[in-house]
Parts: structure tokens; sequence; C-alpha cells
């Protein structure tokens, strides 16, 4: 069967499409807004701007890609479509941190979880974050529209084992589940989505609202880096980016882009790292502080059955039994669900080296997958990591404080206990000397017991959220609860950098509803001035 390739048709139908790695020389572009980078942010921006009249340029930074070119092989589609080839680290290494770098940003990759932002955030911003208007009522409708918008829904299939494995345990210990919505349109079922969907049924931005907005006469350049904003006197009067080469290596082609509104869609770490770079006001050394990640624990588990984590619905089952439960600034929270089970993903989350390693690559196909992502950013102690500038580039200082671990202990017992409950016959928590456990009972008493340490215990994160926080205090925040900025005028933000804390969910649906209703009143802004 013929799988349509939307990118291809829309290019030959006559999208404004540059591909900046082909220039020769710089080049100045207008438009009525510049957004910079093309993800969940970026990509619902730039659909209800252009659906409201305006011209738009998207800049990003990663490649424009289709189904084409997504051949469901890890070893491609790291290096193509995720920053830094998926080996993103922060400063000390202790924690690996995906993030997707080509045009539909990380929605390009993701795995299309898809949950409306918890009440208790929203409860803990407004009471906490100075964050006003951003009630349950209030954002629901636009939570609506998205979910229509990328259809949303239940995952009505069977979940796959590894999913499966999940459910049985919390049926078995009466813990909380829900089945997950997901935001597709005829999937094939394949378990390939973070390697780009071969099908197009993910409704990422990459098919959605970016072919929407090019049909409607915005211009993309892609493979092109926003290096800085220039400003003056309160306002941004350009952008400067450099063309890329198709490997995504630097050039001295500089691109620049002057708009009436600028908006930054380059998600977090990179939109902090932008306005960083360019030493914009920031009164009370805000920007890049306080930058989440939802550090992730993971629990292996042997079954005498094939598992094949990698086949299917990567996610269709979480359990939010432990997220809230000792109160949002009480002790981390963390919430259960799987990841996909993909050999290079896999291997290198996993321990050991040599033999110890081979041995359990062997059994790859019994081998379940739980993880734990702790919701960070609500407890006192627990203030996430802090953006910096380096001579290349930035880093990422995230301390692992001791409210991290005393939850990560509770993490790594709930995952044994719930593999344990559904049938594994043995269980692996992934932290350097850990033996595999062979039932509920030793397992309590080595996790007990078990040291955890940064590079010691493998923690990973596909959630980067804030470091550009939103809020009506000035001394908390950088932009306001609709995005724009507190000391520009014609600036926004619109991505996941603007959550004061964790979501203590996947993130996508909040960015796509948040930014949905910010822009559209920028829309309306806009148009009245003009
Ligand atoms: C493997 C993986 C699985 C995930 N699974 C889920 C899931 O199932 N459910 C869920 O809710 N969330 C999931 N997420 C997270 C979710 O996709 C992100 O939280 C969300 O896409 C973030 O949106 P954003 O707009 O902030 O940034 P992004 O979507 O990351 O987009 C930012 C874009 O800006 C571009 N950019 C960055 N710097 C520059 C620059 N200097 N110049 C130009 N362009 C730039 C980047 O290349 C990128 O394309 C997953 C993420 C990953 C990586």
């Amino acid at each position: 069967m013929a799988i349509q390739d939307p990118i291809e048709e829309g290019l030959a139908s006559g999208w404004k499409h540059i591909d900046a790695s082909q220039l020769n020389q710089g080049k100045t572009l207008e438009a009525d807004v510049v957004i910079v980078g093309s993800g969940a942010g970026g990509g619902v921006a730039a659909e209800i701007l252009t659906q409201a009249g305006l011209t738009v340029i998207i800049v990003e930074g990663g490649p424009l890609k289709s189904s084409k070119s997504f051949n469901m092989e890890e070893r491609r589609a790291y290096p193509n479509l995720y920053h830094q080839a998926a080996g993103m680290k922060t400063k000390d290494k202790a924690i690996g941190i995906f993030q997707g770098r080509a045009v539909g940003g990380s929605t390009t990759v993701n795995w299309t979880t898809s949950i409306r932002t918890p009440s208790q955030a929203l409860d803990f911003w407004a009471k906490y974050k100075s964050v006003t208007n951003l009630s349950r009522n209030e954002l629901d409708p636009w939570f609506k529209k998205m979910e229509q918008r990328l259809n949303i829904s239940q995952w009505g299939y069977e979940p796959n084992r590894n999913n499966q494995a999940l459910k049985h345990g919390c049926e078995k210990l009466g813990w909380d589940f829900t089945v997950i919505k997901r935001n597709v349109k005829g999937c094939w079922n394949t378990g390939y989505c973070g390697m780009g969907c071969p099908v197009n049924a993910k409704q990422s931005m990459l098919v959605t609202t970016i072919p929407s907005a090019l049909a409607l006469g915005a211009t993309l350049v892609s493979r092109a880096k926003v290096m800085q904003l220039e400003h003056h006197d309160g306002k941004i009067t350009a952008i400067k980016a450099q063309a890329l080469t198709e490997q995504l290596t630097s050039t001295s082609i500089e691109l620049i882009f002057k708009a009436k509104h600028y908006i930054l869609s380059a998600g977090a770490i990179h939109s902090p790292t932008i306005l960083l770079r360019s030493c914009v006001t920031d009164p009370h050394k805000l920007l890049g502080k306080r930058t989440f990640l939802h550090p992730t624990l993971l629990s292996g588990a042997l079954f005498d059955d094939p598992i094949n984590g990698h086949s299917g619905a990567p996610q269709s089952i979480y359990s939010d039994q432990f997220v809230w439960r000792d109160g949002a600034d009480g002790e981390l929270g963390y919430k259960l669900e799987v990841p996909p089970v993909h050999p290079v993903l896999i291997a290198s989350k996993t321990l050991g080296y040599g033999k110890s390693h081979a041995a359990l690559m062997d059994n790859f196909n019994q081998l379940q997958v739980t993880i734990a992502l702790i919701r960070d950013g609500y407890h006192p102690d627990s203030q996430g990591g802090q953006v910096h500038l380096t001579d290349t580039g930035f880093e990422l200082d995230y301390p692992l404080a001791d409210v991290f671990w005393h939850s990560a202990r509770r993490a790594f017992a709930s995952m044994a206990e719930l593999q344990f409950a559904a049938g594994a016959k043995q269980v692996l928590p992934m932290s350097e000397g850990m033996p595999y456990l062979n039932s509920w009972k030793e397992a309590k008493l080595a996790i007990a017991n078990m040291e955890l340490a940064p590079l010691k215990t493998v923690v990973a994160s596909a959630h980067v959220m804030g470091g550009c926080p939103m809020g009506e205090d000035l001394n908390m925040s950088m932009v306001n609860s609709f995005g724009q900025s507190h000391y520009y005028e014609n600036l926004s933000v619109m991505d996941g950098s603007i959550f004061p804390t964790s979501l203590g969910a996947n993130p996508q649906l909040s960015i796509y509803g948040i930014t949905a209703r910010n822009a559209t009143r920028l829309a309306e802004q806009l148009m009245t001035a003009s």
C-alpha cells in the first residue's frame, strides 16, 4: 500500500521552504511574526497566526524530513532527528536527555502520550508561582480544541505486552492506572514512533500544523540556527541566525529575520540559551534556572514469555498511584509508565559491559521495562537544573539532590513490586552493582540498601521544561501568564520553557493547549494593531 507523503506533496505544490544548507550567501527575510522552532509550541503558534491572516516565518535548526526517510532504524533516526544524536547529557553526564531536532521538533519523535496538565500543577502555579487565568476551567476548552485538531483519543487496541505488564501489575496490587490518549490517526501500531512515524499516523507538528501554516503561505527556513536576538529600548529589532550545513555544522552564512513580533519556541534549554546569548534584560537572574527534566529511573524485568517491547504503541498505560500522594510539595512523586524497548535505546540505558551486558541483551525480547518519572520543581529542595553558556554552546547543570534519591529508592521499590505482581521472574533495578532479584521479598531488602548515586544509577529524560518561567511576579517570572515578555513588548515565548515547575505528566498536550490560548490572544492583538 502506497504511503502518502504530505511533505513531498506540499513541497511540490509550492510551499515556501528554504533549506539554509543550500544557500551560498546571506539573506534578510521579513514577516509579521517570526517563530523560532517548529515543535509543539512553534507548530501550534504558526498555524493559529497564519489562520488569523498574519505573515509568518518559521526558523528551525533541524532538517525538514518526511516519512520517506523514516526507515525505523535507530542508527539513522538518532543522528538525524535528535539533538546531539540523542546523546545529550547534563554537565556531570549523570542524566541522558532526549530532545528532537528536526521540523516538528520533539513531536516528530515523541511517543504520542497526550495528557492534560494536572489540576495539582495548575493550582500550585496559581498559589505559589503568580500564574493567573490558567485554571482548569479556563484551560479545558483549549485542550479540547487541540485534542480535536490532533485526533487525540484513548488508545482502543490491546496494549502491547510491555504495557500489559504495567496494567496487570496495577490490577493485582489495586493501584490506579489509566489507558493513554494518543495523537494518532490510522496508527499501524508499529512501535517506532521514536524514529519518526513511517506512515504519517502520528499527528505530530510535522504533518499537521506546519503543513497547514505552509499551505496558508507561511515560510519555513530549515537548518538555520538562531544565534541571538537584537534588541533596543525594550523592543526586539531582529533575529540573527546561522545557516547550517546538511550535517548541521556551522557555516559563516548569516540570515537576518525582521518582524513586528517575535516568538521563541526553541524548547526548554534552547529558548533560555538564545535569550542568555542575547544578553536580554533579566534583573532577577532567572533565565535558564529551574530547568526541569522529570528525571526518570528504569527497572528491567525478565518474563518467561516474549515481551517484544519494540513492537506496538510504545505507551498505552500509565499509573498515577504515586504522583501526588504526598501533596504537591511533599516528597517527590513519580509517574509509572513504560518506554519503547529498542536495542540501541535500551543498551545505552542498561548496565554493565562485556559479558554481563551481552547476557542482558541476550534476553532482550523477554525484557519488560518500567520507568518512574520523578516530578521535580515543587518541593523546596527540588530546584531543577541551570543552563549556562559555554564557549561551544550551553551546558545544563542538574545536581541530583537527596530529596530526589529518597524518591528514587521508593520508585525502584514500587517498580519491582509491580513487576513481580505482573509475573516477572527476575527484576533488575538499573543501578550499577545491583544483581538480578528473584522475588519481591528479596527486592524489597536489596532496594532498601542499594547504593544510589549519579553515574551509578541510570537516569534519563525526554521531558525538558522550564528555564523561562511564566507568571505575574517579576521576581519569579520572565514572561507573563500569556507568554509575553515582561521586558520586550514584541517578544513572546511559546514552548515548554515557560512552565514554572515540571508537570507530573507528559508535556506535549500542555504545550499545545497553552500555546493555542496564547497564540490566539496574540493574533487578536496583532490584527487589532494592524
Ligand atoms: C523521545 C521522546 C519521546 C517523548 N514522548 C512524549 C510523549 O509521549 N508525550 C508527551 O507529552 N511528550 C513526549 N515527549 C516530550 C514532548 O515531545 C516535548 O515536551 C515537546 O515537544 C516540547 O515542545 P517544545 O515546543 O517546547 O520544544 P520542541 O518540540 O523540542 O521543539 C523545539 C524546536 O526548536 C528547535 N530549535 C532549538 N534551538 C534552536 C535554534 N537555536 N534555532 C532554531 N531552532 C532551534 C529544535 O530543533 C526543535 O525542533 C517526548 C520527547 C522525546 C524526545
